[in-house]
């Protein structure tokens, strides 16, 4: 077995730790998970563990949720770097503004966003539960931030809910263009195409599901189809070809890499262990705050 395996694994033990990724890390990563999987779970599992150092592999707003979520953990971030760029789209100035264009409606922000935004918003969702979660407010009208596209995608399920969004958005999502599914559709007839919530409307119409990332891993493997096209980012399709290798994904396009998520590598992850580095800190009063905001979504997920 690679050494750095053996090592990682040696410092898990020694030093009671976990280690969560989410599902767009290099594949070496897997190796050393505790947990992998999408937002929802891992904020889950961070909400379970009884470990007393998480290492988050994944961007800085889902070591803040996990943080959050154990305020007398450690909870290290490999590499400070990655931070989500959708979430850095919207600070508490910029959601103060958003609210006050429109008061009285509650505000949804979805989980890719900062301890900070989180304060001021009613309940937060992920891409897994955000129909769920915007229902369970009973309003005819909601806010929603940072991201457009998941807001609108909601609207469009929801019958007579008005949802009023942030122009926030991930910039590997969008791509994604309309051409590209018609392109798929005409080149692999017979395959479904499999398309994110973070894609661009005009996107999210041509696909056959849109979902989560473990809503498209559900569907890939209930499905009778032999051939799906992936219009997420390229983690999501290189963990379906290793998971069900009897069938063939295709990913969209090459470049649909999330950047921010693909920096920790191995070596990051036994120095944040080893030297129990890049830990991170929220103070307490927005912490709790941000709790709230998150255990209420967690409540209407159970
Ligand atoms: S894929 Fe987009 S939303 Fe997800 S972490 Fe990267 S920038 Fe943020």
């Amino acid at each position: 077995m690679n050494s750095i395996v053996t090592e990682i694994r040696k410092l898990k033990k020694e030093k009671h730790a976990v280690i969560l990724a989410h599902c767009y890390q290099n594949e070496e990563i897997d190796e050393v998970a505790d947990y992998v999987g999408d937002s929802l779970y891992l904020s889950q599992m961070a909400a379970k563990t009884d470990a007393e150092i998480i290492v988050f592999a994944g961007v800085y707003f889902m070591a803040q949720t996990a943080k959050i979520l154990n305020p007398k953990k450690k909870v290290l971030l490999p590499r400070l770097e990655s931070g989500c760029l959708m979430a850095d789209m919207i600070n508490l100035k910029q959601l103060r503004e958003f609210k006050a264009k429109y008061p009285s409606i509650p505000a949804v922000c979805y989980i890719n966003s900062t301890a900070e935004v989180k304060t001021e918003c009613d309940i937060c969702c992920t891409s897994s539960n955000a129909l769920k979660i915007v229902e369970s407010l009973n309003a005819p009208k909601v806010l929603f931030l940072p991201d457009t596209y998941l807001g609108k995608w909601v609207e469009s399920k929801l019958n007579g809910v008005e949802v009023i969004t942030y122009p926030g958005y991930c910039p590997t999502h969008l791509r994604i263009k309309p051409e590209d599914i018609l392109n798929a559709r005409k080149n692999y007839p017979e395959a479904k195409i499999l398309a994110h919530p973070e894609c661009h409307m005009e996107v999210t119409r041509l696909a056959d599901y849109v979902g989560s990332t473990t809503g498209i891993m559900k569907y890939a493997k209930e499905s009778n189809a032999k051939q799906f096209i992936i219009a997420t980012e390229k983690g999501v399709a290189d963990r379906l070809k290793r998971d069900y290798p009897e069938k063939d994904f295709i990913l969209i396009k090459d470049n649909i890499i999330c950047p921010n998520m693909k920096w920790h590598t191995l070596n990051d992850i036994y120095n944040a262990l080893a030297k129990e580095q890049h830990e991170i800190n929220i103070d307490s009063n927005t912490a709790q705050k941000a709790l709230l905001c998150i255990d209420r979504m967690l409540e209407v997920s159970k």
